[in-house]
C-alpha cells in the first residue's frame, strides 16, 4: 500500500563527504527521519579507511572542504596545501560533531541488500547485522573508490610474510623499519605511499604494470597572506569552482598547444610543473585531450623531465609511460616519487621489460621467472571504481532487476543521479556524473542539493516516486559516450574505463561534459526547472 508509513523517510548508504552533507540537508533542512548506515567505525569514509603512508589529498585543502558550511571555512585551519589522511578525518569528524550528525548514523553496519516493494513504494533495506528497514527514499552515498580491488593473484593464501590493502590499511599503522618490502602499483596511490615507505624499509621493490606520467605536489605550508585572502574570497571561490570545468580553480589555456612558439609553450609548462598539483594537467593547452599532436609535446617535456630526475637510464626506461596519452589516467602527484627511484633500497620491477608477477609464493613473489623475498607485500591497486560500491548493493528495483543485469555492458544511469527502474534512488556522484574527473566536494555537494530540492518538491506536489524513463536515460548514456569518443581519455586502460578489473565491461564511468561540473550543474537545474524532464513523477 502506497499510503504505509516507512521506518525512515529516507536510508542514507555511507557516512563520507557525501552522506554527512545528505544527512544535514535531509534532516536539518527539510525535517526528515534519516537513518544512514556506514560500514566503517566512524565517518570520514576515504579518509577512514586509506590509512596507508602519504595518503593525503591531491586536490588543494582550500576547496577540499564542505563549502555549505560558511562559518568553518573561515575557522578551520589547514596545517598544510595538502593534509594528512588524520587531519582529514579529523575535518569530517569536527563537521560530525558541530552538526550532531553522529545520532543518526549507526556504524560498524553494512547494507547487503534492499528491494523496491511495487505495493508499497517503498524501499526495503537489508544490513549485515540481520536488520531490516524501510524508507521512501534510498540515496547511495557510497562513494567512487571505496570497493577495494585485490587482484586474484594466485598463491596470496600461502605467504608467511604480511599483506596489506592500502585501503585496508591498519589503524595502528605498519612499522616497515628493517623489513624486506613489496608495492605492488604504481598509481596515484602508490606514487603517495613509495616514497614514505622506502624512507623506512630496508628494501622497497615496486611492481610496475603501467608507468605513470606524474607531476609534482610541491606540498608546504600555505603563506599565510594566501589563507588570508582565500578566506575573505570564500564566495567568490565557491562560485567559481562550482561553476568551473573541474571543480577547482583551474582553466585551460585557451590556445593549441601546437600553435605556440617552443619557448612560449616550454614557458608554459615550467609555470605550471613549478606552481605543482592538478594545475599541469587541468589547466593545460585545450587541445591536450583531443589532439594526439598536443598531448604528445606535452607528454615529451614530461619525459624529459623523468630522464632529468632518474640516475640510471635504464631505471628511467621503465619510468616512462608508454602506450597511453597523457592526462587519461588519474594524474598522480608526487613528493620525490621519481627520486625515489635513485635510492640504493629500491628496485623497479617493470611487468613490460622484467616480467609480469606471476604468483605469490611462501617468501614472497614470482615475476618474471624469479622468486623475490618480502616481509611485507603491500597491494596498492586500487578500486573497483564507481560501479563496484553500486553493484555490491545488491539492489532489485521494479521486476526484481538488478544493477548487475542492467549495467552488464557498462553503467546505464540519467544523469549519474538515478537509474531508470529504481525509483527513488538516488546516486551521489553516480557513474556518467563529473564525478571523479572533478574536485568532489563540489559534485557531491551539487548532487545533495539537487536531490534534497527534489525531494522537497515532490513533497510540496503531493508525490511520492520518481523514476527516470528509459529514453531520458538512453539518450543521457548515449551523449556521455558520445562526448567522451572525441576526446583521447577512451584509449586508455584506465580505471575512468573500467580497464583494472578483470571482465569489467569496457566503458567510461564519469562524464566529461563539454562544459565540465558548471554546464553539468546548469543541465541538472534545467531538469528541475522543467518539472524534472526526463523522469517520471506519480
Ligand atoms: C586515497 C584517495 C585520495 C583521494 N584524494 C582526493 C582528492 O584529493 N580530491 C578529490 O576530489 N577526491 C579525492 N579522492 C576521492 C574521494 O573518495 C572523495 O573526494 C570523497 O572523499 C568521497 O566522499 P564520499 O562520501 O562520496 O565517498 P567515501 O568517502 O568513499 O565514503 C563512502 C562510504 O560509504 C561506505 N559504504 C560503502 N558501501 C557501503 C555499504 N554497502 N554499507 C554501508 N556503508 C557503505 C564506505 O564504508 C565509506 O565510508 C580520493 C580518494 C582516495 C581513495
Amino acid at each position: 500500500m502506497a499510503g504505509t508509513t516507512p521506518d525512515f523517510d529516507a536510508v542514507v548508504i555511507g557516512a563520507g563527504f557525501s552522506g554527512l552533507y545528505m544527512l544535514k540537508s535531509l534532516r536539518d533542512k527539510l525535517g526528515l527521519r534519516v537513518r544512514v548506515y556506514e560500514a566503517g567505525d566512524t565517518v570520514g569514509g576515504t579518509w577512514y579507511w586509506n590509512r596507508y603512508p602519504g595518503a593525503r589529498c591531491d586536490s588543494d585543502a582550500y576547496i577540499y572542504v564542505c563549502t555549505w558550511d560558511k562559518q568553518l571555512l573561515q575557522e578551520w585551519e589547514w596545517s598544510e596545501r595538502y593534509p594528512t589522511q588524520p587531519e582529514i578525518l579529523r575535518y569530517l569528524e569536527h563537521v560530525a560533531k558541530r552538526h550532531d550528525l553522529k545520532r543518526d548514523i549507526q556504524f560498524g553496519t553494512r547494507v547487503t541488500g534492499g528491494e523496491f516493494d511495487e505495493g508499497t513504494n517503498l524501499w526495503k533495506v537489508h544490513t549485515d547485522k540481520g536488520e531490516e528497514v524501510t524508507a521512501r527514499f534510498l540515496i547511495a552515498a557510497v562513494g567512487t573508490l571505496s570497493a577495494t580491488n585485490l587482484p586474484q593473484f594466485k598463491g596470496l593464501e600461502k605467504f608467511k610474510g604480511k599483506w596489506y590493502h592500502t585501503s585496508r590499511f591498519p589503524k595502528e599503522g605498519v612499522d616497515f623499519t628493517a623489513k624486506r618490502v613489496a608495492v605492488v602499483g604504481t598509481g596515484a596511490t602508490a606514487v603517495q605511499a613509495i616514497p614514505e615507505i622506502a624512507q623506512q624499509a630496508k628494501q622497497l621493490t615496486v611492481f610496475q604494470r603501467t608507468a605513470n606520467y606524474c607531476v609534482p605536489a610541491r606540498n608546504g605550508k600555505v603563506d599565510p597572506e594566501v589563507t588570508k585572502a582565500r578566506k575573505a574570497d570564500y564566495d567568490g571561490i565557491v562560485k567559481r569552482i562550482r561553476e568551473s570545468f573541474f571543480g577547482q580553480e583551474h582553466y585551460f589555456i585557451p590556445k593549441s598547444a601546437l600553435e605556440v612558439s617552443r619557448e612560449e609553450r616550454e614557458r608554459e609548462l615550467d609555470k605550471r610543473w613549478d606552481a605543482g598539483g592538478f594545475a599541469f594537467w587541468l589547466a593545460n593547452y585545450q587541445d591536450m585531450f583531443f589532439s594526439k599532436e598536443a598531448n604528445e609535446v606535452i607528454a615529451d617535456y614530461l619525459r624529459r623531465k623523468i630522464r632529468a630526475t632518474v640516475k640510471d637510464p635504464k631505471v628511467a626506461d621503465k619510468l616512462i609511460p608508454q602506450g597511453h596519452y597523457y592526462g587519461t589516467k588519474r594524474q598522480p602527484l608526487d613528493t620525490n616519487y621519481f627520486e625515489t627511484f635513485n635510492k640504493d633500497n629500491v628496485l623497479l620491477v617493470d611487468a613490460t621489460a622484467d616480467g609480469k608477477i606471476e604468483e605469490i609464493t611462501e617468501k614472497g613473489i614470482r615475476a618474471g621467472g624469479k622468486e623475490y623475498e618480502f616481509d611485507i607485500i603491500v597491494f596498492a591497486t586500487g578500486f573497483d571504481a564507481m560501479t563496484g560500491p553500486l553493484k555490491a548493493l545488491n539492489l532489485k528495483g521494479r521486476g526484481g532487476r538488478t544493477l548487475d543485469k542492467e549495467w552488464v555492458d557498462g553503467p546505464h544511469t540519467y544523469l549519474g543521479v538515478s537509474v531508470a527502474g529504481f525509483p527513488n534512488l538516488f546516486t551521489i556522484t553516480g557513474p556518467q556524473s563529473p564525478s571523479v574527473l572533478s574536485n568532489m566536494p563540489v559534485s557531491i555537494e551539487q548532487h545533495v542539493e539537487w536531490i534534497t530540492d527534489c525531494i522537497d518538491n515532490m513533497r510540496k506536489t503531493g508525490k511520492t516516486t520518481i523514476e527516470a524513463t528509459p529514453q531520458a536515460q538512453d539518450q543521457w548514456v548515449a551523449h556521455v559516450n558520445e562526448i567522451v569518443n572525441m576526446t583521447l581519455m577512451t584509449s586508455a586502460n584506465s580505471w575512468y574505463m573500467s580497464a583494472n578489473i578483470p571482465g569489467k565491461p569496457r566503458a567510461f564511468l564519469p562524464y566529461l561534459g563539454p562544459e565540465g561540473v558548471g554546464g553539468y550543474r546548469k543541465k541538472c537545474d534545467e531538469v528541475a526547472a522543467k518539472g524534472y524532464e526526463g523522469f517520471q513523477l506519480a
